[in-house]
């Protein structure tokens, strides 16, 4: 088993710990924030996982890469597939949104 920990500073004033497991095609991914001690979704351990070092104040930056190259074959990497999905999905429907909205305020002065 591998592992590996960052620190990472969030809103709070001492820096969140993240703490990534890999066992063969496992991987665990923890967080000291109130989010992932609750297992809700986290950005800390989600922006890593995409191999982003922004708020990393442990000096292992590099390490990022490592982390994020286990990804690759897990049932984590499906569900954060799944996300950016819906994510793009959003994007195209506030784009979409923002359009119709113009065109209902251009209706209402014509
Ligand atoms: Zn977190």
């Amino acid at each position: 088993m591998e592992t590996r920990d960052f620190l990472v500073q969030g809103s709070a004033q001492e820096p969140y710990k993240v703490t990534f497991r890999k066992d063969g095609s496992n991987l665990r991914a923890y967080c000291t924030c109130p989010a992932g001690e609750n297992g809700m979704y986290c950005k800390h351990r989600f922006n890593i996982l995409e191999g982003s070092d922004k708020g990393i104040v442990s000096p292992n930056g590099a390490d990022v890469q490592v982390v994020a190259s286990w990804l690759a074959g897990t049932d984590v990497e499906a569900a954060m597939r799944a996300v950016r999905e819906i994510e793009k999905e959003e994007a195209r429907v506030k784009s979409l949104l923002i359009l119709a909205k113009r065109a209902l305020a251009r209706a209402m002065l014509s």
